[in-house]
């Protein structure tokens, strides 16, 4: 099988927000969670491909040396484009890991020219004149100024991009402006042709609208490489003849048991779990409390899926699904955080859920939802999803994928919700979106 495009992403949430946005457009796409391994074959009747690492804050040797190895095996198997996924907000500091990541590339690749662009307009991230807006703000007066790993405190991404870049190789950063954009692909092309003859490597490409992006993805279609954000993605099917069709997020049929394993404490899940609570659904609830005293979760679950088979709980038994949950308010985290510390709390929280998640799935649940992004990297690992074949969009950055050597080669459906993502009713719908599916 030759595939058409090959990704890799620098985080897991990232990697599945990309092969979400491909499907829509019309790609079948299966997500790798790690480096495939060099005899690894690539999965049959599928246009896409895209490698999860976790390179973003990683040492940058590890980064480069992961996404090298995935790029090799990607090319391999066809891909004539390579498409490095980073954040919309350019998550790196001035180390990396963006620009050591994407000179290895291109010496991979020879690619003479690379546009960059993180623009995603729909989601509110534009660039314009070389630099990032998130919403309103510049990326430099937005949040990301303080987070905690990758502060962004420059919002012209040239000066960034060049910042990462190693001094030794000399190579440049350019830009295409908004007004070149907006003259369509044959005028982009044009400028980052005359980019590369004045001796630049990458390009900064501006983008406000949507239009931009497909506009930039048509100019891109002969190039070996590019660096973006997930928004690209909206225009570079188009470029093999693919349009948005059903067929493409079309997964094997689902069955078995249904479950919800949530362990984020965000306010979107908050409100999830108090609704799923609220229909009446069965729900069970852990916390790291509880579980640093001794309390076995497996057990707990064991019991409550038993009084539903044998009629003692008169749910349905088989088909509602059932939630396991630690999601608990601030003050109740900031309790068990002063009591255990931060890290203990959490991990004691998500190797509990992640032996649930395996519990659930030895019980027979096919349909599995896991709610929070550390929550849902420990559910996979556990559970040993290596393939997401990527399905049917349950609310915006959340699809349903199926994960075919899982539960004993019986398959899994498995949807990763990171915690602010999806709607009041995420927990319920997302098993209606399935079987309409
Ligand atoms: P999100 O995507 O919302 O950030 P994550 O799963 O990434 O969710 O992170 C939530 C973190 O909070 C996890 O490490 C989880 O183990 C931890 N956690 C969950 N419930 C509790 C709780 N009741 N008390 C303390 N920590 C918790």
């Amino acid at each position: 099988m030759t595939l058409k495009l090959g990704c890799i992403a620098d985080d897991f949430t990232g990697a599945t927000d990309l092969a979400n946005m491909l499907v829509r457009a019309g790609m079948r796409v299966v997500q790798i969670n790690g480096v495939p391994a060099p005899q690894d074959p690539a999965p049959d009747g599928i246009d896409a491909v895209v490698v999860a690492l976790k390179s973003r804050t990683a040492p940058v040797a590890e980064a480069v040396a992961q996404s090298l190895d995935s790029a090799r095996w990607l090319r391999r198997h066809g891909a004539p484009m390579l498409y490095f996924k980073v954040c919309s907000t350019f998550d790196s500091t001035p180390a990396g890991n963006i620009g050591p990541v994407a000179e290895a590339l291109v010496d991979l690749t020879g690619a003479a020219i690379v546009p960059v662009t993180p623009a995603f307009p729909e989601n509110g991230r534009t660039v314009y004149r070389g630099h990032l807006f998130v919403g309103e703000q510049l990326l430099s007066d937005s949040p990301m100024r303080q987070h905690p790993l990758t502060p962004m405190t420059d919002a012209n991404l040239v000066r960034v991009l060049q910042a990462q870049l190693d001094p030794a190789r000399a190579r440049r950063v350019g830009r295409v402006d908004q007004r070149e954009v907006a003259g369509g692909p044959a005028r982009i092309r044009e400028r980052l042709d005359d980019l590369r003859r004045a001796g630049m490597t990458f390009a900064i490409v501006d983008a406000i609208e949507d239009d931009h992006l497909r506009a930039l993805a048509a100019a891109a279609a002969d190039l070996p490489l590019v660096v973006a954000g997930s928004g690209l993605a909206i225009g570079l099917p188009a470029n093999h003849g693919l349009a948005p069709d059903p067929v493409s997020a079309r997964l094997p049929p689902a069955g078995g048991r249904a479950a919800v394993v949530s362990g984020s404490c965000s306010a979107a899940t908050r409100a999830q779990v108090a609704d799923f609570i609220g229909r009446g659904g069965l729900a069970l609830r852990l916390d790291p409390l509880g579980l640093a005293a001794g309390d076995d979760p497996v057990a707990k679950v064991s019991a409550a899926l038993t009084a539903v088979a044998t009629g003692r709980d008169p749910r349905e038994a088989g088909s509602a699904p059932i939630l396991v949950y630690a999601t608990a308010e601030p003050d109740e985290v900031a309790n068990a955080q002063a009591v255990l510390g931060r890290e203990r709390a959490g991990s004691l929280v998500e190797h509990a859920l992640a032996e649930v998640a395996a519990a659930l799935v030895a019980a027979g649940v096919r349909r599995l939802v896991v709610a929070g992004g550390e929550t849902s990297g420990a559910c996979v690992q556990r559970l040993g999803l290596r393939q997401l074949r990527i399905g049917p969009q349950i609310d915006p950055g959340v699809p349903w994928c199926h994960a075919p050597e899982a539960a004993g080669g019986d398959g899994l459906h498995v949807a990763l919700k990171s915690g602010n993502f999806g709607g009041v009713d995420f927990f319920s719908r997302a098993f209606d979106v399935l079987s309409a599916g």
